[in-house]
């Protein structure tokens, strides 16, 4: 099988992605696998990317990008043909990944602060285009308060934070305070990790799309939160774009 480069793993910020020229591996009805990609594949709770491939003698739509051993770019509305070897452009849909970028990065002020404030661990996320959904859980999950966390998270977006990306070793994320993820739960077999750091507030090992700063995240707005059993609190958000 072969391994598709993941051009996004270089790219920071993930906003306003530039066109990518790139050659296919393998073409199917259902799917395009290329020899490199700048497309975000579904993962870490993020919408894989939407767009457009094109050659001198093919289109189609890009509805999904997944992750299954390979990189498949799943296709619709194709016309025309497509063979290995072919030399292709993709166009990325940057409304739609600049959304997700800026969903995302609220998730990391989310995380970071609910950790900060009451020490809640993230237990899973789903980010979306419309709303996102955190899972935090509590040792006491009374002492949570709802309006205390839309201001600090705003608070954090009007700081004007830089987020930064690098490639940072294990040992290295272990020793650093701000890491608030237990790297003891990390695959043991990765020694440098793509690291995305939020001024002084956090640092995290992601390999999502975010923006530049967090001021270019739109105001979050906490829409709902609910129980998920024990310790557990579900907290959703909008952006007033
Ligand atoms: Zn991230």
């Amino acid at each position: 099988m072969m391994m598709t480069i993941l051009k996004h793993l270089e790219q920071h910020p993930g906003v306003n992605p530039e066109p990518f020229s790139s050659v296919v591996t393998s073409v199917c009805d259902e799917h395009i696998v290329l020899d490199s990609t700048a497309y975000y594949p579904m993962g870490g709770g993020q919408p894989g990317d939407r767009g457009n491939i094109e050659s001198d003698s093919f289109t189609c739509t890009v509805v999904d990008v997944r992750k299954k051993g390979e990189v498949r770019h799943i296709i619709a509305d194709s016309e025309g043909t497509l063979k290995p070897g072919d030399n292709i452009r993709c166009t990325i849909d940057a409304e739609w990944r600049n959304q997700l970028s800026a969903m995302h990065t609220a998730q990391h002020l989310v995380s970071a602060l609910a950790n900060e404030e009451w020490g809640a661990d993230t237990v899973g996320n789903q980010i979306g285009f419309d709303k996102t959904r955190i899972d935090l859980q509590f040792e006491n999950r009374d002492i949570f308060d709802r309006d205390s966390l839309s201001q600090m998270v705003n608070d954090a977006i009007a700081k004007d934070m830089e987020v930064m990306m690098d490639f940072r070793p294990s040992a290295e994320l272990i020793d650093d305070p701000l890491v608030r993820i237990n790297m003891d739960r990390m695959p043991p077999n990765i020694d440098v990790w793509r690291t995305i750091s939020i001024g002084d507030l956090d640092v995290c090992p992601c390999a999502g799309t975010h923006v530049l700063r967090t001021s270019m995240i739109p105001e979050v707005e906490i829409t709902r939160v609910k129980s998920k059993g024990a310790g557990r609190l579900r907290v959703e958000y909008i952006l007033n774009n």
